[in-house]
């Protein structure tokens, strides 16, 4: 429910093609059943997981839902849409008017869809394909939940699907996180219709869209906060107050922070400089990559950032700290 990019979700071209795919003949197939009806769907390609398969034709659909799905682009639309034309397409949907046994049909076929076809068959797949190992939100925990002894992929939908059913398997709708951001309650009171204008979309990969994480130190309480830079009003500032990014660095990460400045502060040196410049670098001969992940446990280039939690949050930190003398 919260849209924060902490991390940028730079390559995603096999998990788009795979889920807009998985999700355009689902729907037809619902919609027109397969070959064995008169005007059944087959989308003729031999490695398709739908159409090789038995997925029957969902017969109790809203006649409203199948002629609005059925026109023009709509399906295509759903299943690859980018973030603007999902919520223009939902504009659209709005009008008709469904009464309450359809409405809850429709709300059930795409929830549903969702959480007991999509997530148990394909959501694990889905998530290898996207190759995002840390919640894009936070970059604090890992996106894959054991379940039951089960690895589950955990999967935020930007626009909820409580209130957008029909967008509850659409690619760009689908957002890698963790268990801990995906279930934030309380989040703002967001008006979804003009969310894309204030926040930011995490599949929204605009280089002036940035902020660096600081921190300020009060020394006559000797306590340590994590800041940002994040400019007052901009839609960076928006996002992480959404996502409650301070509030969780706060409460759970002082220890990190606290263990990089007093590499700084507690001794006569600036340790941390040691460490990269003085140690591993010249005496090892290490990049500066490897010297990061030898001593600190994180990534430093930021389409890698996300295979290791904390990332954004130390890189920053240490690159802020090392030029202290
Ligand atoms: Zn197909
Ligand atoms: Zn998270």
């Amino acid at each position: 429910m919260k849209k924060i990019k902490m991390l940028k979700i730079s390559q995603y071209n096999n998990a788009f093609q795979f889920q807009s795919n998985l999700i355009y003949c689902w729907l037809f197939r619902k919609l027109k059943g397969g070959q064995a009806q008169k005007n059944g769907y087959n989308c003729g390609n031999i490695n398709c997981k739908i159409c090789t398969r038995k997925i029957n034709q969902e017969k109790d659909l809203p006649s409203k839902l199948k002629t609005f799905l059925l026109k023009g682009d709509n399906i295509k639309i759903i299943s690859s849409g980018n973030p603007v034309e999902l919520i223009k397409l939902y504009d659209d949907f709005e009008k008709i008017k469904f009464n309450k046994n359809d409405k809850k049909k429709y709300r059930d076929f795409f929830i549903k869809g969702y959480e007991r076809w999509f997530q148990p068959n394909y959501g694990k797949q889905f998530l290898d394909l996207l190759n995002i190992d840390t919640c894009i939100y936070c970059n604090r925990n890992y996106t894959i939940n054991l379940v039951k002894d089960r690895a589950r992929a955990e999967l935020d939908h930007w626009f909820p699907k409580e209130r957008f059913p029909l967008l509850a398997l659409s690619f760009y709708n689908l957002v890698p996180s963790c268990h801990s951001c995906n279930h934030i309650k309380g989040s703002p009171n967001i008006d979804w219709k003009n969310a894309l204008n204030d926040y930011i979309h995490p599949y929204n990969n605009k280089s002036n869209e940035n902020f660096k994480f600081t921190f300020f130190y009060d020394d006559t309480l000797d306590i340590l906060k994590v800041e940002t830079n994040a400019k007052k009003g901009s839609n960076i500032e928006r996002t992480i107050n959404a996502n409650k990014i301070l509030e969780i660095y706060n409460s759970h990460s002082e220890n990190e922070l606290r263990d990089l400045y007093n590499l700084v502060y507690k001794y006569s040196d600036n340790y941390i400089k040691i460490l990269i410049d003085d140690t591993f670098d010249e005496k090892l001969n290490l990049s500066k990559e490897e010297i990061y992940r030898v001593v600190f446990g994180i990534e430093t280039i930021e389409e890698n950032y996300h295979k290791r939690p904390f990332s954004k949050f130390k890189h920053d930190i240490i690159e802020e700290l090392k030029n202290i003398k």
